[in-house]
């Protein structure tokens, strides 16, 4: 009889599958193990496609790139403990650059955890998760794992975006529940992240500010970039002409080339702007905390952000206008008649005359740098810059101090969202986790601009490029060093900042494709032949070692005491 045939089962390793894929999740990014291994092999059966990393923080790198280019949580799953603490770099610096993703971990049994009794991989990770991550939950019965990841879907993309812990012990995974049960208890969240329209009197105040102001200026941030706002941006940025300026991952919203970016006479607009609104970008210590002298002491800021807890948060904020940068800037569009805000030709004419100086110093700068032996690194960008511009689709990652500096100014974006970066922490590590995450998501070609130091954080990422033959080439610009590779030592041993190796041999032994590249003209030559291939390829560009500067361009920021 009906009673005698039996139920249908289902466990909480197949309601986290289920429930990803109910949610449109379509690639996750980790390390398997205890007790998460059937739960990655289920998924990639079950049409999910699996990155498997050498170490958790790259694959919480990608998984929070991930969400920044398609503004859905990215997904990093995680071992217990120590594999849970390796990704928690990520979601940190997720939550920090306001990238949403989901950190799912598996973690150790709690009746042995919370008594400390000392199980394998102990581990409070719920506790541990929570002052680095936006919101941590925790699953404590497999009926409640559709809830746990819907509230952690939500909760990453709603509002600021964030990285969001989703703790599920291993007994849950473990749990077997009625099938019919467990599939009623899956649901997908409507409109996670809901626009926000502003409130029209702030708009109104918005644009009487920058009608009378004489020199306006337009910060666009990487808040900006994620909005995917890119039309209503660029409408209200030239029906108005306020001249703008990008932060390093809002740049190709509007192509570098663009006739209002004031990025050549970026310290004049700071220093002299009298009403300047930031859209999606931060007033941290990336804009001096817009404090003079940077800046002028009287501006006057107007701030769109989705957050507003962070208006006032560094300078009174005379404007704010809280929302989410598409709706605001539709309503700037929509609420200023044509012409009510306009550029005095003063201000474009000042600007342009900086941009003018500044780019002939920087013409007799590069033209001296293209035949320099040793090659220098703004050698090695011209020949980068000359090679990405024939490959305008290729999405670039760029880390290192002297190489993230120079790279970010020498090379031109033309699209929105093809640049990541170290971001809000200046953050080393970052490297073939975002570029692993930006071929995958994409299916473009990545270009990772790294420096020696920086690529070291990552550099085992390079088998994973290889194991899953995605298409980034990865070039070290090696000057033997932190910062240089000219430090000397008192000792038998390396100077602190010293660094050696060939990192071309190191991507042959995973069978990718090295290249040695000692002048401009072998650095364009490798990259154009890897980028047609569309293979994993690494150029080791051999970079003079005294060349660049202690810190890049923050060395200000090293303590300075009696000195040494
Ligand atoms: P940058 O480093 O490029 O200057 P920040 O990371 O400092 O940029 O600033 C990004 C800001 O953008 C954050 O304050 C965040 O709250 C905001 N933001 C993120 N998404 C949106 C959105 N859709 N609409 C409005 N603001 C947003």
């Amino acid at each position: 009889g009906a009673e005698d045939a039996p139920t249908p089962l289902t466990d909480g390793i197949h309601l986290v599958v289920d429930a990803l894929k109910l949610n449109g999740v379509q690639n996750l990014y980790g390390v398997v193990g205890i007790p998460i291994t059937d739960l990655a092999r289920l998924a990639q059966r079950e049409g999910l496609r699996y990155i498997g990393f050498r170490h958790e923080s790259d694959a919480g790198h990608a998984a929070a790139a991930a969400g920044f280019l398609t503004k859905k949580p990215g997904i990093c799953l995680t071992v217990s403990a120590p594999g849970f603490l390796n990704g928690l770099v990520a979601l940190a610096n997720a939550t920090t650059n306001c990238f949403p993703m989901v950190q799912i971990s598996g973690s150790s049994e709690r009746h042995l955890v919370d008594l400390q009794r000392g199980d394998y991989e102990e581990m409070d990770q719920l506790a541990a998760a929570r002052p680095f991550a936006k919101a941590a939950y925790r699953v404590h019965r497999a009926e409640d794992i559709g809830r746990g990841i819907a509230r952690a879907l939500r909760t990453a993309a709603a509002g600021r975006p964030g990285g969001v812990y989703l703790d599920i012990p291993a007994a849950v995974l473990g749990e077997v529940i009625d099938a019919e049960k467990g599939a009623a208890s899956l649901w997908r969240p409507v409109d996670p992240a809901p626009r926000q329209l502003p409130e029209p009197a702030a708009v109104d105040r918005a644009i009487d500010l920058l009608a009378n102001a004489e020199r306006p200026l337009v910060v666009l941030g990487k808040g900006a970039a994620y909005a995917q706002a890119d039309a209503p941006i660029r409408e209200f940025i030239e029906t108005t002409g306020v001249p703008y300026l990008p932060m390093s991952m809002a740049k190709g919203l509007l192509p570098d080339d663009h006739p209002q970016s004031a990025a050549t006479a970026r310290s004049l607009a700071l220093r002299r702007a009298d009403v300047v609104m930031l859209v999606g970008a931060r007033l941290n210590w990336l804009l001096g905390h817009g404090e003079a002298p940077q800046w002028s002491p009287d501006a006057k800021f107007v701030q769109v952000d989705i957050a507003a807890a962070e208006m006032d948060s560094n300078q009174p904020i005379a404007a704010p206008l809280v929302g989410d940068v598409g709706s605001v800037m539709e309503a700037l569009t929509e609420r200023s008649k044509p012409g009510r805000i306009s550029v005095p030709s003063r201000w474009r004419e000042e600007l342009a005359a900086r941009t003018e100086q500044n780019v002939a110093k920087m013409a007799k700068r590069l033209e001296a740098a293209r035949t320099a032996s040793p090659m220098k690194f703004m050698g090695a960008l011209q020949a980068v810059r000359d090679v990405l511009a024939e490959n305008p689709q290729t999405y670039l990652v760029n880390e290192g101090a002297n190489t993230l500096d120079l790279a970010r100014s020498a090379i031109g974006m033309s699209s929105p969202r093809h640049r990541l970066d170290s971001g809000t922490w200046g953050v080393m590590g970052i490297g073939m986790g975002y570029a692993i995450a930006a071929a995958v998501e994409t299916g473009e070609p990545v270009v990772a601009l790294e420096g020696d130091s920086a690529f070291g954080f990552s550099g085992m990422e390079v088998e994973t490029i290889c194991r899953y033959r995605l298409p980034v080439v990865t070039l070290v610009f090696n000057n033997s060093g932190v910062y240089r590779g000219d430090g000397a030592s008192p000792t038998d041993d390396p100077a602190p900042t010293a660094l050696k190796a060939r990192h071309d041999v190191m991507i042959e032994a995973f069978g990718g494709k090295g290249y040695r590249a000692t002048t401009p003209a072998e650095v364009a030559a490798a990259l154009r032949e890897a980028l047609a291939a569309r293979i994993p390829a690494l150029i080791d560009c051999m970079i003079d070692p005294s060349d660049g500067t202690e810190s890049g361009r923050i060395a200000h920021l090293n303590p300075k005491g009696i000195g040494n």
